[in-house]
C-alpha cells in the first residue's frame, strides 16, 4: 500500500448492505484517511444522486465529503456533456434527471439520447414511453449493465441490467454504450479530478465482474471481497479484514 495514494471503495456489498453499514467499514475508511490516502466511493447505483449517496453515508456515521462520491449517473451526465449532447430522455429516477440538469443538459421526450438508469419503480408504461423516444434517438446509453446487486441482508436485487435488457429486448438491439463498471470511466474521472495515476489507486470491491475487472481494465490494483479466490485474485471475506 506504500505507493498507493487513493483508495476507491465500492458501496453495495462493500461499505453497506441496504441501509446498514457493514461492520468495520467506517474504521477501514478512517484508517486509510489517517495514513494520508485520498478516499473515494464509487457506485453503479444511478437511482440516487451523488448528494443523496453522500447523505446516506454520513447518516450511517461514515464521515466523508460530497466530492468523494462518484456514481454511474453522474458519469453518464458527464459523458453526454462531453459528447456534445444537449437533450436526453431519462428512463430512470428523478435523481438521475437532476444529475443531467446540474450539467445544463435538458431532459425532454424530444431527445437526442436515451439514458437508461436503475429505477425501483420501473414498469411497463415507463418502458413503453422510453421505447417511443429510443426508436428515433441517436444513441442509447446505459448507466451500467449490472445484473443484480446485494440489497438488505445481502439479498440479490435485480440491477440496472434488468432495465437495459427490457429496452434492448423491445428494441431488438443492444444499447450503444454503458458508462458504469467494469468500464473504467468512473476511475478515469476520479483520477483526472484528483491528479492520480492508475498505479497510485486501489479499488476495494465485492463484485469480480464489475469492481475487479474495472480496476484491471484501468491498470490499477484491487482488493476483492468475496467468498472464494477468483481466477487471478485472492479474496478477503469481509472489509473488516483490512483493519
Ligand atoms: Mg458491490
Amino acid at each position: 500500500m506504500d505507493n498507493i495514494r487513493a483508495v476507491l471503495f465500492d458501496l453495495d456489498g462493500t461499505i453497506y448492505y441496504g441501509s446498514k453499514l457493514i461492520p468495520g467499514a467506517d474504521r477501514v475508511v478512517n484508517k486509510y484517511r489517517q495514513e494520508g490516502k485520498k478516499i473515494f466511493f464509487m457506485t453503479n447505483n444511478s437511482t440516487k444522486s451523488r448528494k443523496q449517496i453522500w447523505e446516506k453515508l454520513t447518516g450511517m456515521g461514515l464521515k466523508c465529503s460530497y466530492d468523494e462520491v462518484y456514481t454511474s449517473g453522474y458519469a453518464a451526465a458527464l459523458y453526454a456533456k462531453q459528447m456534445g449532447y444537449h437533450t436526453v430522455y431519462i428512463m430512470g429516477s428523478k435523481a438521475l434527471e437532476e444529475e443531467f440538469g446540474e450539467l445544463d443538459i435538458t431532459v425532454s421526450d424530444q431527445a437526442e439520447v436515451v439514458i437508461v438508469g436503475y429505477d425501483m419503480t420501473f414498469d411497463y408504461q415507463k418502458l413503453t414511453d422510453a421505447l417511443q423516444v429510443a426508436f428515433h434517438a441517436d444513441k442509447i446509453i446505459a448507466c451500467n449493465k449490472e445484473r443484480h446487486y446485494p440489497g438488505e441482508n445481502a439479498k440479490r436485487m435485480p440491477g440496472c441490467g434488468a432495465m437495459v435488457g427490457a429496452l434492448e429486448g423491445s428494441l431488438g438491439r443492444e444499447v450503444d454504450y454503458s458508462v458504469g463498471k467494469p468500464n473504467p470511466l468512473l476511475m478515469e474521472i476520479i483520477c483526472k479530478d484528483n491528479d492520480l495515476r492508475p498505479e497510485e489507486v486501489v479499488v476495494v470491491g465485492d463484485t469480480y465482474e464489475s469492481d475487479i475487472v474495472m480496476a484491471q481494465n484501468y491498470g490499477s490494483s484491487a482488493v476483492y471481497i468475496g467468498e472464494e479466490d477468483h481466477k487471478d485474485i485472492k479474496c478477503i471475506h469481509a472489509i473488516g479484514e483490512l483493519l
